[in-house]
């Protein structure tokens, strides 16, 4: 099926993007990788009389590391952090996310800010951000402010972008020593999208004991979540099987559970919990 007809701008700056967001508001929509947009234009789910494309726009792109912050340009793509030594170095679980995203059409093309913006319940990035507790920095036509990934996530595809305004880079903060990561899921067999995934972060000092934790569950519900029942089992105790099986129980508390084709409401809290404990095991043996 093809979109309905709509107007083509290649902007070459922010300023020139935030111009023409200002003068079209809400007949425009921006363009990144197109991968969730273009799909939901084919389908008229989504009807812009103007398309706003990033892609020409320099400064958007890029993985760099300030003083131990890395920060994500929003138009890197998923391709681009799989394969960043510097992310697999510094924050390897970005680049692990990244590479299990769809297929390599996917991947090259889909960028962090387009999934980021436009929140999709089963995305894989989100929980990771959630972990992280990374930074969104958004460009208006007053100039730019920061929003933290705790405010970031509304509810259905629905974040704290303004209309007016554009996702220009996401920020990480630098990783303590002692720190492991890990992102899995249950991928949906044809898309690769998270039936269910889980993003666990864990910092262990000398005596094994875990001084912070950040767990995330994607999929499962309307947007992803900070699962906060599992992070406070997990902080000041030692992440033995016992301390990880109890803190994965709690994993589904406080996601909307939704039923759909891929599974009953017990079944997808069942799989926020497995997969928690996998994530979680696998986090705290990177952290050692
Ligand atoms: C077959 C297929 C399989 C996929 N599998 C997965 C998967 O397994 N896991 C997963 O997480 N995702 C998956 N995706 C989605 C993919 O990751 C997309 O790349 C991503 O969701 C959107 O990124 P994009 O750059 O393509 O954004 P676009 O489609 O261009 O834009 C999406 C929305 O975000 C807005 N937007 C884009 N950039 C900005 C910005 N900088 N500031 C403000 N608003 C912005 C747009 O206006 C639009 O509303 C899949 C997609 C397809 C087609």
């Amino acid at each position: 099926m093809y979109p309905a007809a709509f107007e083509y701008h290649a902007p070459a700056s922010v300023q020139e993007a935030l111009g023409l967001l200002g003068k079209l508001k809400d007949d425009a929509k921006l363009l990144a990788g197109g991968h969730s947009l273009v799909p939901m234009m084919k389908l008229r789910l989504a009807q812009p009389k103007h398309l706003i494309d990033l892609r020409k726009v320099p400064g958007l792109s890029g993985i760099k590391d300030e003083a131990g912050t890395i920060v994500l340009g929003a138009m890197t793509t998923h391709w681009q952090m799989e394969s960043s030594s510097l992310l697999k170095s510094k924050c390897p679980i970005l680049s692990e996310t990244a590479s299990v995203i769809g297929d390599p059409a996917v991947r090259n093309l889909g960028t962090i800010g387009g999934s980021l913006a436009h929140a999709d319940p089963a995305a894989d990035q989100p929980a990771t951000m959630i972990a992280l507790g990374v930074e969104f920095v958004c460009q208006g036509a007053k100039g730019r402010r920061t929003v933290k990934v705790d405010d970031w996530f509304k509810g259905l595809m629905s974040t704290a972008v303004g209309e007016d305004e554009i996702l220009v880079e996401i920020r990480v903060p630098a990783l303590a020593a002692g720190t492991g990561g890990c992102y899995m899921k249950f991928p949906h067999p044809a898309s690769r999208f998270a039936v269910v995934g889980v993003a666990a972060v864990v910092t262990l000092d000398k005596e094994g004991k875990c001084t912070k934790a950040g767990v995330a569950v994607t999929g499962a519900g309307t947007h992803a979540v900070r699962a906060k029942g599992v992070e406070a089992g997990l902080v000041g105790k030692k992440l033995d099987a016992a301390t990880i099986e109890a803190a994965a129980q709690k994993a589904a508390e406080g996601v909307d559970v939704q039923a759909d084709l891929q599974g009953s409401v017990d079944y997808k809290a069942h799989l926020c919990r497995v997969f928690a404990k996998r994530a979680l095991t696998e986090a705290v043996k990177r952290a050692k």
